[in-house]
Protein backbone atom coordinates (compact mmCIF):
# COMPACT_ATOMS: atom_id res chain seq x y z
CA UNK A 1 0.00 0.00 0.00
CA UNK A 2 1.45 3.24 -0.67
CA UNK A 3 -0.30 6.67 1.03
CA UNK A 4 -2.35 8.00 -1.47
CA UNK A 5 -3.02 11.98 -1.09
CA UNK A 6 -4.94 11.93 -4.35
CA UNK A 7 -8.14 10.26 -2.36
CA UNK A 8 -10.95 12.45 -1.87
CA UNK A 9 -12.86 13.59 1.66
CA UNK A 10 -16.15 12.65 -0.43
CA UNK A 11 -14.64 9.18 -1.71
CA UNK A 12 -16.06 6.31 0.17
CA UNK A 13 -13.29 4.72 2.32
CA UNK A 14 -13.66 0.74 2.78
CA UNK A 15 -12.63 0.53 5.99
CA UNK A 16 -13.06 4.05 7.83
CA UNK A 17 -16.51 3.34 9.40
CA UNK A 18 -15.77 -0.02 10.78
CA UNK A 19 -12.77 1.08 11.97
CA UNK A 20 -14.17 4.25 13.61
CA UNK A 21 -17.00 2.18 14.82
CA UNK A 22 -14.97 0.16 17.21
CA UNK A 23 -13.62 3.73 18.72
CA UNK A 24 -16.04 4.77 21.75
CA UNK A 25 -14.58 7.78 22.18
CA UNK A 26 -12.85 10.53 19.95
CA UNK A 27 -11.82 13.56 21.17
CA UNK A 28 -10.10 16.29 18.57
CA UNK A 29 -7.51 18.90 20.38
CA UNK A 30 -7.18 22.31 18.76
CA UNK A 31 -6.11 25.45 19.24
CA UNK A 32 -6.09 29.11 17.57
CA UNK A 33 -2.73 29.27 17.77
CA UNK A 34 0.78 27.26 17.48
CA UNK A 35 2.93 26.86 20.60
CA UNK A 36 0.34 27.55 23.60
CA UNK A 37 0.64 23.22 24.42
CA UNK A 38 -1.70 21.96 22.76
CA UNK A 39 0.09 19.07 21.69
CA UNK A 40 1.76 18.78 25.05
CA UNK A 41 -1.73 18.39 25.93
CA UNK A 42 -2.38 15.61 23.20
CA UNK A 43 0.21 13.84 24.82
CA UNK A 44 -0.36 14.01 28.18
CA UNK A 45 -4.34 13.65 27.92
CA UNK A 46 -3.72 10.10 26.07
CA UNK A 47 -0.58 8.90 28.16
CA UNK A 48 -2.79 9.37 31.28
CA UNK A 49 -5.98 7.49 30.05
CA UNK A 50 -3.71 4.49 29.19
CA UNK A 51 -2.39 4.90 32.61
CA UNK A 52 -5.78 4.28 33.64
CA UNK A 53 -5.81 1.13 31.65
CA UNK A 54 -7.81 2.25 28.58
CA UNK A 55 -7.08 1.65 25.15
CA UNK A 56 -6.15 4.81 23.50
CA UNK A 57 -4.94 6.09 20.61
CA UNK A 58 -3.07 9.09 19.60
CA UNK A 59 -3.43 10.48 16.10
CA UNK A 60 -1.00 13.75 14.79
CA UNK A 61 -2.86 15.30 12.31
CA UNK A 62 -0.28 18.39 12.24
CA UNK A 63 0.64 17.39 8.46
CA UNK A 64 3.37 20.19 8.29
CA UNK A 65 4.34 20.30 11.77
CA UNK A 66 4.02 16.71 13.32
CA UNK A 67 5.41 17.36 16.55
CA UNK A 68 4.05 14.04 18.56
CA UNK A 69 7.09 11.77 17.48
CA UNK A 70 9.29 14.54 19.19
CA UNK A 71 7.12 14.66 22.46
CA UNK A 72 7.59 10.83 23.11
CA UNK A 73 10.65 10.39 21.73
CA UNK A 74 9.82 8.65 18.61
CA UNK A 75 11.17 10.86 15.99
CA UNK A 76 13.04 8.94 13.26
CA UNK A 77 11.36 5.59 13.67
CA UNK A 78 8.63 4.76 10.97
CA UNK A 79 5.15 2.49 10.99
CA UNK A 80 5.07 -0.67 9.27
CA UNK A 81 2.90 -1.07 6.17
CA UNK A 82 1.69 -4.21 5.74
CA UNK A 83 -0.90 -4.48 2.69
CA UNK A 84 -3.53 -2.97 3.26
CA UNK A 85 -3.22 -1.58 6.71
CA UNK A 86 -0.54 1.00 8.51
CA UNK A 87 0.46 -0.41 11.60
CA UNK A 88 1.03 2.47 14.33
CA UNK A 89 3.94 2.77 16.80
CA UNK A 90 3.08 1.46 21.08
CA UNK A 91 4.28 3.64 23.48
CA UNK A 92 3.00 1.05 26.03
CA UNK A 93 0.49 -1.87 25.85
CA UNK A 94 -2.79 1.04 26.07
CA UNK A 95 -1.23 3.42 23.74
CA UNK A 96 -0.80 3.04 20.39
CA UNK A 97 0.49 6.16 18.29
CA UNK A 98 0.45 7.65 14.54
CA UNK A 99 1.74 10.78 13.28
CA UNK A 100 2.73 11.84 9.21
CA UNK A 101 6.29 12.25 11.05
CA UNK A 102 6.39 8.09 10.78
CA UNK A 103 6.29 8.20 7.27
CA UNK A 104 8.65 10.53 6.29
CA UNK A 105 12.32 9.71 5.13
CA UNK A 106 13.44 12.47 7.15
CA UNK A 107 12.42 14.24 10.09
CA UNK A 108 12.96 18.08 8.84
CA UNK A 109 11.70 17.00 5.53
CA UNK A 110 8.62 19.31 4.48
CA UNK A 111 5.67 18.22 3.21
CA UNK A 112 3.89 20.74 0.83
CA UNK A 113 0.36 19.14 0.12
CA UNK A 114 -2.92 21.09 -0.64
CA UNK A 115 -6.25 20.88 1.21
CA UNK A 116 -7.61 17.80 -0.68
CA UNK A 117 -4.35 15.45 -0.44
CA UNK A 118 -4.16 16.32 3.05
CA UNK A 119 -7.90 15.16 3.19
CA UNK A 120 -6.67 11.90 1.31
CA UNK A 121 -4.25 11.06 4.09
CA UNK A 122 -6.25 12.16 7.42
CA UNK A 123 -8.82 9.24 5.84
CA UNK A 124 -5.75 6.43 5.63
CA UNK A 125 -4.67 7.49 9.14
CA UNK A 126 -8.96 6.99 10.52
CA UNK A 127 -9.26 4.32 7.68
CA UNK A 128 -6.28 2.20 7.23
CA UNK A 129 -4.61 2.26 10.87
CA UNK A 130 -4.90 -0.42 12.81
CA UNK A 131 -6.08 0.76 15.60
CA UNK A 132 -8.28 -1.82 16.82
CA UNK A 133 -10.89 -1.85 20.10
CA UNK A 134 -10.25 1.97 21.77
CA UNK A 135 -11.91 3.48 24.56
CA UNK A 136 -10.39 7.16 23.38
CA UNK A 137 -8.85 8.38 20.35
CA UNK A 138 -7.01 11.70 20.88
CA UNK A 139 -6.60 13.42 17.87
CA UNK A 140 -3.98 16.41 17.72
CA UNK A 141 -4.86 18.73 15.32
CA UNK A 142 -2.61 21.57 13.69
CA UNK A 143 -3.67 25.07 14.95
CA UNK A 144 -6.23 27.21 13.86
CA UNK A 145 -9.43 26.09 11.71
CA UNK A 146 -7.45 24.78 8.67
CA UNK A 147 -8.11 21.74 5.93
CA UNK A 148 -7.38 19.53 8.59
CA UNK A 149 -10.02 19.71 11.38
CA UNK A 150 -12.27 20.52 8.56
CA UNK A 151 -11.37 17.51 7.17
CA UNK A 152 -11.86 15.31 10.55
CA UNK A 153 -15.36 16.56 10.94
CA UNK A 154 -16.09 15.47 7.44
CA UNK A 155 -14.84 12.12 8.03
CA UNK A 156 -16.19 11.83 11.72
CA UNK A 157 -19.74 12.38 12.24
CA UNK A 158 -19.50 11.21 15.98
CA UNK A 159 -16.60 12.42 17.54
CA UNK A 160 -17.59 13.51 21.40
CA UNK A 161 -16.38 17.30 20.22
CA UNK A 162 -12.71 19.72 20.64
CA UNK A 163 -11.10 20.81 23.38
CA UNK A 164 -9.24 23.72 22.86
CA UNK A 165 -6.14 25.10 24.30
CA UNK A 166 -5.03 28.66 24.63
CA UNK A 167 -2.90 30.81 26.54
CA UNK A 168 -4.03 33.53 28.76
CA UNK A 169 -3.01 36.67 26.31
CA UNK A 170 -5.06 38.74 24.57
CA UNK A 171 -3.57 37.82 21.16
CA UNK A 172 -4.10 34.14 21.58
CA UNK A 173 -7.88 34.60 22.80
CA UNK A 174 -8.58 35.89 19.39
CA UNK A 175 -8.36 33.17 17.93
CA UNK A 176 -9.60 31.22 19.97
CA UNK A 177 -13.19 32.85 19.71
CA UNK A 178 -12.59 31.75 15.74
CA UNK A 179 -11.60 28.18 16.89
CA UNK A 180 -14.98 28.13 18.95
CA UNK A 181 -16.93 29.80 16.16
CA UNK A 182 -15.92 27.48 13.75
CA UNK A 183 -16.67 24.34 16.11
CA UNK A 184 -20.21 26.02 16.36
CA UNK A 185 -20.53 26.17 12.51
CA UNK A 186 -19.81 22.15 11.82
CA UNK A 187 -21.60 21.83 14.45
CA UNK A 188 -18.65 19.94 16.69
CA UNK A 189 -19.21 20.51 20.52
CA UNK A 190 -16.82 22.30 22.47
CA UNK A 191 -15.66 20.03 25.60
CA UNK A 192 -14.35 23.16 27.06
CA UNK A 193 -11.02 25.56 27.30
CA UNK A 194 -8.01 25.09 29.03
CA UNK A 195 -5.85 27.49 29.48
CA UNK A 196 -1.80 26.77 29.23
CA UNK A 197 0.95 28.62 30.85
CA UNK A 198 -1.62 30.17 32.98
CA UNK A 199 1.17 31.78 35.60
CA UNK A 200 4.72 31.07 36.70
CA UNK A 201 5.91 29.21 39.96
CA UNK A 202 9.47 30.85 40.57
CA UNK A 203 11.98 28.37 41.64
CA UNK A 204 13.39 30.55 43.93
CA UNK A 205 11.09 32.48 45.96
CA UNK A 206 8.10 30.31 45.48
CA UNK A 207 5.90 33.60 44.00
CA UNK A 208 3.28 32.95 41.01
CA UNK A 209 4.35 35.26 38.40
CA UNK A 210 1.64 35.62 35.58
CA UNK A 211 3.92 36.13 32.89
CA UNK A 212 0.96 36.37 30.24
CA UNK A 213 -1.83 37.25 32.64
CA UNK A 214 -4.36 35.17 33.87
CA UNK A 215 -7.88 34.29 33.47
CA UNK A 216 -8.46 35.17 30.10
CA UNK A 217 -9.32 32.06 29.46
CA UNK A 218 -11.87 31.22 31.73
CA UNK A 219 -13.44 35.30 31.33
CA UNK A 220 -13.46 34.43 27.20
CA UNK A 221 -14.98 31.02 28.01
CA UNK A 222 -17.66 32.82 30.15
CA UNK A 223 -18.18 34.85 27.29
CA UNK A 224 -18.53 32.52 25.04
CA UNK A 225 -20.72 30.00 26.79
CA UNK A 226 -18.42 27.01 26.98
CA UNK A 227 -16.96 25.16 29.93
CA UNK A 228 -13.73 25.96 31.11
CA UNK A 229 -11.69 22.95 32.18
CA UNK A 230 -8.47 24.67 34.17
CA UNK A 231 -5.32 26.44 34.12
CA UNK A 232 -2.29 24.53 34.10
CA UNK A 233 0.67 26.66 35.26
CA UNK A 234 4.07 27.72 32.92
CA UNK A 235 6.85 25.05 34.70
CA UNK A 236 10.17 24.36 33.31
CA UNK A 237 9.90 20.55 34.07
CA UNK A 238 7.44 20.24 31.14
CA UNK A 239 9.74 21.86 29.08
CA UNK A 240 12.36 19.10 29.91
CA UNK A 241 9.70 16.36 29.76
CA UNK A 242 8.88 17.62 25.92
CA UNK A 243 12.32 17.90 24.95
CA UNK A 244 13.31 14.41 26.36
CA UNK A 245 10.52 12.67 24.48
CA UNK A 246 8.78 11.84 27.94
CA UNK A 247 5.24 12.96 28.53
CA UNK A 248 5.40 15.13 31.82
CA UNK A 249 3.19 13.15 33.52
CA UNK A 250 4.91 9.90 32.95
CA UNK A 251 7.41 11.31 35.82
CA UNK A 252 5.48 13.82 37.52
CA UNK A 253 2.64 12.44 39.54
CA UNK A 254 2.52 15.25 42.50
CA UNK A 255 2.84 18.74 42.22
CA UNK A 256 1.12 22.05 41.21
CA UNK A 257 1.44 21.59 37.54
CA UNK A 258 0.92 17.73 37.62
CA UNK A 259 -2.03 18.07 39.80
CA UNK A 260 -3.33 20.41 37.24
CA UNK A 261 -3.26 18.75 34.33
CA UNK A 262 -4.81 16.25 36.40
CA UNK A 263 -7.83 18.11 37.69
CA UNK A 264 -8.15 19.18 33.98
CA UNK A 265 -8.29 15.71 32.50
CA UNK A 266 -10.60 14.58 34.87
CA UNK A 267 -13.24 17.66 34.31
CA UNK A 268 -13.07 17.23 30.48
CA UNK A 269 -13.70 13.30 30.71
CA UNK A 270 -16.88 14.38 32.81
CA UNK A 271 -18.42 16.30 29.93
CA UNK A 272 -20.62 14.65 27.75
CA UNK A 273 -20.51 15.79 24.44
CA UNK A 274 -24.52 15.66 24.55
CA UNK A 275 -24.36 18.48 27.22
CA UNK A 276 -21.42 20.24 25.51
CA UNK A 277 -23.98 20.56 22.99
CA UNK A 278 -26.96 21.59 25.34
CA UNK A 279 -25.03 24.66 27.21
CA UNK A 280 -24.69 25.83 22.73
CA UNK A 281 -28.16 25.56 22.21
CA UNK A 282 -28.90 27.28 25.50
CA UNK A 283 -26.81 29.78 25.01
CA UNK A 284 -27.90 30.51 21.39
CA UNK A 285 -31.59 30.86 22.43
CA UNK A 286 -30.38 33.09 25.08
CA UNK A 287 -27.93 35.34 22.88
CA UNK A 288 -31.40 35.15 20.12
CA UNK A 289 -33.63 36.23 23.13
CA UNK A 290 -30.91 39.37 24.20
CA UNK A 291 -30.50 40.15 20.28
CA UNK A 292 -33.87 39.71 18.78
CA UNK A 293 -37.17 40.16 20.99
CA UNK A 294 -35.82 40.41 24.29
CA UNK A 295 -38.94 39.54 25.35
CA UNK A 296 -37.76 37.10 27.85
CA UNK A 297 -38.97 38.15 31.89
CA UNK A 298 -35.70 35.72 33.53
CA UNK A 299 -35.01 35.42 37.28
CA UNK A 300 -31.49 36.43 38.10
CA UNK A 301 -29.67 35.19 41.24
CA UNK A 302 -27.39 36.88 43.14
CA UNK A 303 -25.43 35.94 46.05
CA UNK A 304 -25.66 38.67 49.15
CA UNK A 305 -23.76 39.48 52.28
CA UNK A 306 -24.67 42.36 54.13
CA UNK A 307 -26.90 43.78 51.86
CA UNK A 308 -24.06 43.52 49.17
CA UNK A 309 -22.63 41.16 46.50
CA UNK A 310 -21.37 38.59 48.39
CA UNK A 311 -17.65 37.34 46.77
CA UNK A 312 -17.79 33.87 48.34
CA UNK A 313 -19.91 32.34 46.64
CA UNK A 314 -20.65 29.30 48.57
CA UNK A 315 -20.95 30.70 51.94
CA UNK A 316 -23.84 33.98 51.07
CA UNK A 317 -26.44 34.31 53.79
CA UNK A 318 -28.93 34.76 50.79
CA UNK A 319 -29.79 35.21 47.53
CA UNK A 320 -31.49 37.68 45.82
CA UNK A 321 -34.03 36.86 43.54
CA UNK A 322 -34.40 39.12 40.93
CA UNK A 323 -37.48 39.14 37.51
CA UNK A 324 -35.75 41.76 35.18
CA UNK A 325 -38.14 42.36 31.58
CA UNK A 326 -35.38 42.33 28.93
CA UNK A 327 -37.02 44.16 26.86
CA UNK A 328 -37.68 46.95 28.67
CA UNK A 329 -34.40 46.66 30.54
CA UNK A 330 -36.66 46.95 33.87
CA UNK A 331 -36.53 45.27 37.21
CA UNK A 332 -40.07 44.04 37.81
CA UNK A 333 -40.19 42.40 41.26
CA UNK A 334 -37.24 41.41 43.65
CA UNK A 335 -37.13 38.72 46.67
CA UNK A 336 -34.56 37.34 48.85
CA UNK A 337 -34.42 34.17 50.09
CA UNK A 338 -31.65 32.79 53.13
CA UNK A 339 -29.10 30.42 51.26
CA UNK A 340 -29.17 26.66 52.11
CA UNK A 341 -26.46 25.64 54.30
CA UNK A 342 -23.62 24.59 52.64
CA UNK A 343 -23.20 21.25 51.28
CA UNK A 344 -21.24 20.23 48.30
CA UNK A 345 -23.16 20.43 44.91
CA UNK A 346 -26.90 21.51 46.36
CA UNK A 347 -26.74 24.95 45.37
CA UNK A 348 -26.91 24.83 41.59
CA UNK A 349 -30.26 22.27 41.63
CA UNK A 350 -31.83 24.62 44.61
CA UNK A 351 -31.05 27.37 42.44
CA UNK A 352 -32.87 25.56 40.01
CA UNK A 353 -35.56 25.17 41.94
CA UNK A 354 -36.10 28.95 43.01
CA UNK A 355 -36.37 29.29 39.10
CA UNK A 356 -33.19 31.15 38.37
CA UNK A 357 -32.30 31.58 34.90
CA UNK A 358 -28.80 33.51 35.46
CA UNK A 359 -26.47 33.81 38.29
CA UNK A 360 -24.34 37.16 38.59
CA UNK A 361 -21.42 35.91 41.07
CA UNK A 362 -18.18 37.88 42.00
CA UNK A 363 -16.45 34.40 41.87
CA UNK A 364 -16.99 30.69 41.30
CA UNK A 365 -14.70 27.27 40.85
CA UNK A 366 -15.17 26.13 37.38
CA UNK A 367 -17.38 22.50 38.72
CA UNK A 368 -19.55 24.65 40.10
CA UNK A 369 -20.12 26.60 36.81
CA UNK A 370 -20.22 23.16 35.02
CA UNK A 371 -22.84 21.96 37.29
CA UNK A 372 -25.01 25.57 36.43
CA UNK A 373 -24.33 24.65 33.05
CA UNK A 374 -25.98 21.16 33.36
CA UNK A 375 -28.72 22.58 35.27
CA UNK A 376 -29.48 25.03 32.09
CA UNK A 377 -28.45 28.70 34.03
CA UNK A 378 -26.37 31.09 33.01
CA UNK A 379 -23.41 31.88 34.84
CA UNK A 380 -21.42 35.65 35.09
CA UNK A 381 -18.44 35.78 37.20
CA UNK A 382 -16.55 38.62 37.60
CA UNK A 383 -19.33 41.37 39.08
CA UNK A 384 -18.16 43.69 41.87
CA UNK A 385 -18.88 43.92 45.30
CA UNK A 386 -22.59 46.63 44.59
CA UNK A 387 -26.20 46.03 45.53
CA UNK A 388 -28.53 43.53 43.76
CA UNK A 389 -30.47 45.63 42.59
CA UNK A 390 -27.67 48.36 40.58
CA UNK A 391 -25.95 44.95 39.22
CA UNK A 392 -29.62 43.44 37.70
CA UNK A 393 -30.30 47.08 36.19
CA UNK A 394 -25.98 47.15 35.09
CA UNK A 395 -26.30 43.94 33.72
CA UNK A 396 -29.83 44.85 32.04
CA UNK A 397 -28.20 48.57 30.70
CA UNK A 398 -25.48 46.49 29.15
CA UNK A 399 -22.79 48.85 31.73
CA UNK A 400 -22.01 45.38 34.05
CA UNK A 401 -17.80 45.95 34.46
CA UNK A 402 -16.74 42.15 35.20
CA UNK A 403 -13.20 41.64 36.51
CA UNK A 404 -11.85 38.64 37.17
CA UNK A 405 -13.14 35.58 38.14
CA UNK A 406 -12.68 35.86 42.16
CA UNK A 407 -12.74 32.71 43.07
CA UNK A 408 -11.29 29.48 41.05
CA UNK A 409 -11.77 26.97 43.64
P1 LIG B 1 1.51 23.47 20.18
O1 LIG B 1 1.10 22.05 19.96
O2 LIG B 1 0.39 24.33 20.65
O3 LIG B 1 2.25 24.08 19.03
P2 LIG B 1 3.48 22.33 21.97
O4 LIG B 1 2.70 21.36 22.76
O5 LIG B 1 4.35 21.79 20.88
O6 LIG B 1 2.55 23.48 21.41
O7 LIG B 1 4.33 23.17 23.01
C1 LIG B 1 5.17 24.23 22.61
C2 LIG B 1 6.28 24.37 23.62
O8 LIG B 1 5.75 24.81 24.85
C3 LIG B 1 7.03 23.08 23.90
O9 LIG B 1 8.40 23.37 24.01
C4 LIG B 1 6.49 22.63 25.24
O10 LIG B 1 7.46 21.97 25.99
C5 LIG B 1 6.16 23.96 25.90
N1 LIG B 1 5.06 23.87 26.88
C6 LIG B 1 3.80 23.45 26.68
N2 LIG B 1 3.07 23.55 27.81
C7 LIG B 1 3.90 24.05 28.76
C8 LIG B 1 3.77 24.38 30.15
N3 LIG B 1 2.61 24.25 30.80
N4 LIG B 1 4.88 24.86 30.79
C9 LIG B 1 6.04 25.02 30.13
N5 LIG B 1 6.23 24.74 28.84
C10 LIG B 1 5.19 24.24 28.15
Amino acid sequence: MVINNKSQPGEDHPTLAERMGEINHKLLVLSGKGGVGKSTIAVNLAYSLALTGKRVGLLDVDIHGPSIPKLLGLDNLHVKIEQNRILPLRVSENLKVMSIGFLLKNPEEAVIWRGPMKAGVIKQFLGDVEWGKLDYLVIDCPPGTGDEPLSLCQLLDDSDGAVIVTTPQEISLVDVRKSINFCRQLKLPVLGVIENMSGFVCPQCGELVNVFGSGGGEKLAQEMAVRFLGRIPLDPMVVAACDAGKPYLGNHAEGETALAFKRVIHLLLQVDSASAKGIFMEETAITSNRNNAKEKVMRIAIPVANGKLAMHFGHCQEFALIDVDQKKKEIIKQDSVPAPDHQPGLLPPWLAEQGANMIIAGGMGSRAQTIFADNKIEVLVGAPVASPESIAQAFLDGTLTRGENACDH
